[in-house]
């Protein structure tokens, strides 16, 4: 049984005809989003040659093999000009990493513009924001979900012509999540802003205060206080 965090991903792929999932290991998401009937087809990429082999072979168990493409390569690197990559899934991996492997696309021209992207990244969101805004996209959807007690949070994006402008704390906090800040959003800014305490408290009892880096946890701190007051 898929988890909360790869359901929540698959509910953002309803009528997508073709779905690259770049990093795929087992394949499960690919697999549940046919099965459910959210989408017709899935090329499933990976890099490392063992979770590749799990994806082929979890296929191999489901009998989607005419459905589901398994591609041993680099991100985006697995896509062909023939496909039609209608949506693309990174999940699982840093927001750093999803924002390189969508770089490439870009430059190697894989990644077209024309797909929907969903984006699941476990730390450094804002970096991967970043990324999106830079890049003419525009957040769509974005929500927390927990699974495992950890809070994940997943970028829907899709580009546009022009550039979508967001502001610093939008970045780094989510446009979306600030617009509705769920229990979980909120949770999950209460244990950032209980990690910036922590940190403050120890930065505070050095020899040396560091008095920048002070200043910068304790902007952010404020910043996070203002949004879940
Ligand atoms: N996407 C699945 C999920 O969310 O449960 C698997 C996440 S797993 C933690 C990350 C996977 O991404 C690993 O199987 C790893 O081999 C793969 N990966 C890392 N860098 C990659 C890259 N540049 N291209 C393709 N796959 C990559």
């Amino acid at each position: 049984e898929l988890g909360p965090r790869l359901k929540t991903v698959a509910s953002f792929l309803e009528g997508v005809t073709l779905l690259c999932d770049v990093g795929s290991d087992h394949a499960y998401l690919p697999v549940y989003a046919i099965q459910q009937g959210l989408i017709t087809h899935a090329i499933a990429g990976e890099v490392v040659k063992g979770p590749y082999e799990s994806a082929m072979q979890t296929v191999q168990d489901y009998v989607l093999n005419d459905k589901i493409s398994v591609r041993l390569g680099d991100g985006l690197d697995v896509v062909t000009s023939e496909d039609e990559v209608k949506a693309i899934s990174i999940c699982g991996m840093g927001g750093e990493l999803i924002a390189r492997i969508l770089e490439q696309g870009r430059v190697n021209g894989t990644l077209t513009g024309n797909e929907k992207l969903v984006l699941q990244p476990n730390v450094a969101e804002h970096l991967l924001r970043q990324w999106l805004v830079d890049h003419h996209y525009e957040i769509l959807e974005e929500v927390v979900v927990e699974d495992h007690h950890r809070l994940y949070e997943i970028i829907v994006a899709e580009k546009r012509e022009e550039s979508v402008p967001l502001t610093a704390t939008q970045i780094k906090f989510g446009p979306k999540l600030i617009e509705n800040p769920t229990d979980l959003v909120i949770r999950k800014w209460e244990r950032q802003l209980r990690k910036i305490e922590e940190i403050l408290t120890q930065l505070k009892q050095s020899k040396e205060i560091p008095i920048e880096k002070v200043e910068t946890f304790n902007h952010q701190y404020l910043e996070l206080k203002g949004l879940i007051d």
